[in-house]
């Protein structure tokens, strides 16, 4: 290499070596127009030294620029040989003590999950290794090139901010000094001098678009040399470009590869070297080849002075990078000529004129210039807050320009915005001073501009070019993220101001996804297309934690919060307003109860899954109780407007609809919507979605009187019918009802018990019930490990993120569960301590159907093994925080006890379809829930407080006339003899267990009697006792045949149960092949067959079902019924066929059954039919 080297130094022009980087420099000291000077040397020389043939060579132009061009400007700032003046520079320098290492792609990064203020601060290696971090719980990532070490950022750092190596420095500098004191004055001054001058040469250069003509520069050597200049873009592929330059430029196939790599890693290069038109030959091939389906690549001809020029801008870009390293002096010199405005104002500093152009630039001069960005503007604590302003100014224009350019976003100025919105102070002030949060959220919202009717956004249909907006739109929501995320500890006015026009900007957001993709259900005949709901769903989950993060802020301020949940409520009562137009109200009425509400059908009319402006209201409505500010100032608040019906209806829908498509209502909707039900309930969404509509049902049952509730939610889930009616359960079931209607309504039935469980039972999170941010996850990893030992990456991934990447895991796992060290093989496990299985709760709101019947399993097989009764009865509750307190009465409502009743009538009464057990399982938990309530009330009972919550006195009241039904305690006794029930014995003998425990705490307590009816309970106990003393003998017999019967009958239940569909579908298989011997019973053997004549026989109707692999419904085919037409190929397996002699029997049908493998969807279970 050095030989070569040599060689081609001795064919350098000779006037090149001759030139003296000092001469030259002292004659720039003494000129008066330093400008015109350095800019005539650089037109004369720069073109000599670079681009002189086809293929670049860098060795040979460093060599010579350094010597040549970058010398005489060492020379003229040092004012003495750079040799002996930089390490005086260095010398006299107080170094920053910030580390402000730029991360190359792939090098390792640390951040400390105890000390870091949010996740984006990381340390390098050698930083990290030298703090107090590497005994911390820490995270290691590798970089995707970009970022800096935030060592010595006092900001980024709980604790420990700086490295033993940047710790020295901080003792000698005071924190605000300015760093110009340890530079001369003339050094100043030729530092700005030339920085200026060689500052804004660079970024002419760089941005210079026209051709043939040089900014302040002339041409020297009109010679007619020209590139044809190749870009990069990320629409054609590698093959495509590597094939396309083979045509043009008549290159090998090594050579192609070479140009397509450069262009990818640079952003450009020169693929032709010659006279113009030769070069305009190869671009016109180029262009010609690649514009077939797309826009063509972009080929530039390009004079070679220009390209000259441009590469020694590059270079002098990195030059004034490293030269800054010597000196914080310089650095802040240079970020001065950076942000000084020019003579055109606004936007006319260097560092604006760069920026501004960044989609125009090639990928190589944006890193370059981003590098310097990096190691001046952002290294320096008076031009960063600077730089953070002009970033902020034109952000808008910044984001549009991204948008249209089609980089990845690691090569765009817009990702500035992490090193920027992260830093706390800068945070702050960019809201308060430039409205920030606003702009963002504006900046989105005119970038989403595909709107429905009502202002809502619309994905469907989207173009290519929409959808890719739609992508890199999304990195606003990062922005706001990073805006959010550190919270402030003190507020000004101004902030408050700011913050609440940026929730108001927010809210207009939310507003327009409130109710977008409807649905509408699918009678009759199954969608054509599943219809596009991805990308609404995206946003989402995009916005989740930006929601959750909104909320935090405005806990933190009372101002801030009662104007927010002012705000918030106007926005959604404009989301509604008309919501009950063109229905007619209709009035319900049930146990001398009645209510006026509208008509509205789930399963009839439009509903959509998105309503995050009333789930933000139901997330402010929790912190009005959290803060106190409910209870402080009820006279700022807006309570009397609220209309808890209006809060109510639209989460009731929602939550109906899940239930409907549990129930199997919604099959022919197809997967998109199965999909999105998914997600709604997912670790990832639910925070915002599903949890938020509980809460909301929660305030509105606190606000109302809870007998009207239920008859609402009874009418929504259109079973009002059923309850109100006296015997229509009966009447149902006797009169000849279609199975499927019974089935689902029974299903329904069910999803209505369960969600008032979780109604009542779900109050684990601050401000709703009396507990604390622990409790709340502990109680989610008690539930996890209810269901088996998990280990600890499987058990973070069931807890939701919070924005700092953390689940609040590690704080309490301890106190809930015990690990368990790997055996020889496998991990290491979390067991639940046994103390924690009391808090089990079978209907926890977070179980996915498989998780609730495997914890169910679990957790009945741990009590067996214990000796203990398998009930799994409901856990006791944290109380209720004060306003949400009145919920708890929905227990004892009328409407509730006549739900209760009703079903356990049924039960009693066994009669086939119109009960399920799942169902009565559900009422014995609420009946269980409702008793230790009463009893925790009488616990916590003081001197003053008198008990309002009487479920015992109620449960033992019979029926009024004309119903004349026997009490709830009666039915449950009745039913603990019944023999078809054994699985929930031990659930009913728990229950009145407790009752009798209520009982005699009244009795002690001696307040409000209760009345006497149950005394029939502890004589009947009692004499069970005695009986199973005198026949203990056979009783233990018979009890463990019993069990064992149980037992099987158990297993048998959970086949059924898990088999649901195929269990069904042979019932009915056997039924109609009973029906097709039945209905055909001449027929006699195929011997005797007559086709004609009085003896004829009649032929065997041959009747045949099959199931749509869709909907799951089945339908006999026949000439007059539904035409259902499915297409199919078949043909012999040519890899898996074992036997290719063996001929298919019945060829016409075949029946596949296939199994989707997700495990939440154990439920759709398709059979293919295919004829
Ligand atoms: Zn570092
Ligand atoms: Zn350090
Ligand atoms: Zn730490």
């Amino acid at each position: 290499m050095a030989a070569d080297l040599e060689a081609e130094v001795q064919a350098i022009d000779k006037s090149l070596l001759e030139c003296s980087a000092e001469e030259i420099a002292v004659k720039w000291l003494q000129t008066n127009d330093l400008q015109k000077e350095v800019y005539q040397h650089l037109a004369y020389y720069v073109p000599k030294i670079y681009c002189r043939g086809p293929n670049p060579a860098p060795q040979r132009e460093d060599m010579l620029a350094q010597h040549v061009l970058l010398g005489p400007m060492e020379w003229y700032l040092c004012g003495e040989d750079p040799a002996f003046g930089f390490p005086k520079l260095e010398q006299a320098n107080k170094p920053s003590h910030l580390c402000g290492r730029v991360f190359k792609v792939g090098e390792p990064t640390y951040s400390c999950r105890d000390c870091a203020v949010d996740p984006t601060c990381v340390l390098c290696m050698e930083c990290f290794l030298g703090s107090i971090h590497k005994e911390h719980r820490y995270r290691m990532t590798t970089s995707g090139g970009g970022g800096f070490c935030d060592c010595g950022d006092t900001e980024a750092w709980k604790e420990g901010p700086y490295c033993k190596k940047h710790e020295i420095s901080i003792s000698e500098t005071a924190e605000e000094e300015d760093p110009l004191v340890h530079l001369s004055e003339d050094m100043v001054a030729r530092a700005y001098n030339i920085f200026a001058i060689t500052f804004k040469y660079a970024v002419d250069i760089l941005t210079w678009e026209k051709e043939n003509e040089l900014p302040g520069l002339e041409i020297i050597e009109k010679s007619d040399t020209y590139y044809c200049m190749l870009f990069n873009d990320e629409v054609h592929t590698y093959e495509q470009v590597i094939y396309t330059l083979q045509k043009a430029v008549n290159c090998t196939q090594k050579e192609a590869i070479g140009f397509a790599t450069t262009v990818d890693r640079d952003g450009r290069r020169s693929v032709r070297y010659g006279d113009f038109q030769y070069c305009d030959q190869a671009k016109s091939v180029i262009v010609r080849n690649t514009s077939r389906q797309t826009k063509p690549l972009k080929v530039q001809v390009m004079h070679s002075s220009i390209v000259a020029h441009q590469s020694f801008g590059l270079k002098l870009l990195t030059w004034l990078s490293s030269i800054i390293g010597y000196s914080d002096g310089l650095r802040r010199i240079l970020c001065q000529v950076g942000l000084q405005e020019g003579p055109d104002g606004e936007n006319s500093s260097l560092v604006d004129k760069l920026m501004l152009c960044d989609s125009k630039l090639w990928k190589g001069a944006r890193n370059v210039y981003h590098q310097l960005f990096m190691s001046s503007l952002l290294m320096d604590l008076k031009y960063k807050k600077l730089f953070a302003i002009r970033f902020a100014r034109n952000y808008e224009r910044l984001q549009s320009d991204f948008m249209k350019d089609d980089h990845d976003r690691e090569f765009s100025i817009a990702d500035l915005s992490i090193q920027i919105f992260t830093v706390p102070s800068l945070a702050r002030m960019l809201i308060t001073e430039e409205n920030l949060m606003t702009t963002i959220i504006k900046t989105f919202m005119d970038h989403l501009r595909h709107r429905d009717i009502q202002g809502r956004f619309q994905f469907e249909r989207y173009t290519a070019l929409q959808a890719f907006k739609f992508r890199r739109v999304q990195s606003l929501i990062l922005d706001l993220k990073y805006v959010l995320i550190s919270k402030p500890t003190e507020w000004s006015d101004d902030l408050r101001h700011k913050f609440l026009e940026g929730f108001g900007a927010f809210l207009e957001l939310l507003k327009c996804m409130q109710g977008m993709d409807p649905i509408t259900r699918q009678v009759g005949q199954h969608i054509e297309m599943e219809p596009e709901w991805e990308a609404a769903f995206t946003l989402q989950m995009k916005l989740t934690l930006v929601i959750s993060m909104m909320q935090d802020w405005c806990a933190l301020d009372e101002k801030v919060l009662i104007e927010a949940y002012k705000k918030c409520l106007t926005v959604l009562m404009q989301c509604h307003s008309g919501f009950t137009d063109g229905e007619q109200p209709i009035v319900l009425s049930m146990c001398g109860h009645s209510v006026e509400t509208i008509r509205y059908c789930v399963s009839q009319e439009k509903v959509s899954i998105h309503l995050p402006v009333s789930r933000l209201l139901a997330g402010l409505h929790v912190l009005l109780s959290k803060t106190e500010v409910a209870y402080k100032f009820p006279e700022l608040l807006p309570l009397s407007e609220l209309s808890p019906p209006m809060l109510i209806e639209h989460p009731l829908r929602c939550l109906v609809l899940c239930a409907q498509v549990h129930a199997g209502m919604w099959r022919r909707n197809g997967f998109s919507l199965v999909n999105q039900i998914y997600y709604y309930h997912n670790v990832k969404c639910r925070r915002e979605m599903f949890d938020k509509d509980i809460v909301m049902l929660q305030t509105g049952v606190s606000m109302m009187d809870p007998n009207h509730f239920l008859m609402i939610m009874l009418s929504r889930f259109e079973l009002y019918q059923i309850f109100s009616t006296p015997d229509y359960g009966k009447r149902f079931s006797t009169e000849n009802t279609n199975k499927d209607i019974v089935q689902q309504n029974n299903t329904l039935i069910e999803e209505m018990l369960y969600l008032i469980i979780m109604i009542v039972g779900e109050r684990f999170s601050p401000g709703i019930g009396q507990v604390n941010a622990t409790d709340e996850i502990k109680r989610e990893i008690i539930h996890q490990l209810s269901i088996r030992p998990m280990a600890h990456s499987e058990l973070v991934k069931a807890l939701p993120e919070d924005e700092n990447r953390e689940t609040g895991m590690e704080s309490v796992i301890e106190e809930v569960a015990c690990f368990k060290k790997p055996g020889l093989t496998g991990r290491g496990l979390y067991e639940l301590k046994p103390e924690c299985a009391k808090n089990f709760n079978l209907y926890f709101y977070h179980f996915s159907r498989a998780e609730q019947s495997k914890a169910e399993e679990a957790q009945r097989k741990l009590k067996k093994q214990n000796r203990e009764d398998t009930a799994l009865p409901p856990p006791a509750l944290p109380p209720f925080c004060p306003l949400f307190a009145s919920l708890v009465n929905i227990l004892q409502s009328d409407v509730m006890l006549c739900i209760m009743g009703t079903i356990l009538q049924w039960a009693v009464e066994h009669n086939g379809y119109a009960w399920s057990e799942s169902m009565l399982q559900r009422v014995l938990h609420l009946l269980g829930m409702a008793l230790q309530e009463e009893k925790q009330h009488l616990e916590n009972l003081s001197e003053e407080n008198v008990v309002t919550f009487t479920f015992t006195q109620k449960i033992s009241r019979p029926g009024e006339a004309p119903n004349n039904s026997p009490s709830i305690l009666a039915m449950l006794e009745t039913l603990q003899k019944a023999p078809h029930l054994e699985v929930h014995k031990d659930m009913i003998r728990w229950i009145l267990k407790t009752f009798n425990a209520i009982k005699k705490l009244r009795e002690s307590s001696s307040t409000s009697p209760v009345a006497e009816t149950e005394g029939n309970i502890i004589e009947e106990s009692s004499r069970d006792k005695d009986k199973a003393e005198r026949k203990r003998k056979a009783e233990i017999a018979r009890l463990r045949r019993e069990k064992i019967m149980a037992q099987m009958s158990e297993m048998q239940r959970h086949f059924i149960n898990e088999n649901k569909e195929l269990f069904q579908q042979t019932l009915e298989e056997l039924d109609t092949s009973a029906s097709g011997v039945h209905d055909n019973s001449p027929v006699v053997s195929d011997a005797k067959l007559t086709a004609l004549g009085p003896q004829q026989t009649r032929v065997a109707e041959h009747r045949q079902v099959v199931m749509c692999i869709l909907c799951q419904e089945e339908q006999e085919v026949k000439v007059d019924s539904r035409a259902m037409v499915l297409a199919a190929f078949i043909q012999r397996s040519t890899v898996l066929s074992k036997n290719r002699n063996k001929i298919i029997p019945d060829p016409d049908i075949l029946m596949l059954s296939k199994r989707k493998n997700n495990e939440d969807n154990k439920d759709y279970e398709y059979t293919q039919v295919m004829m």
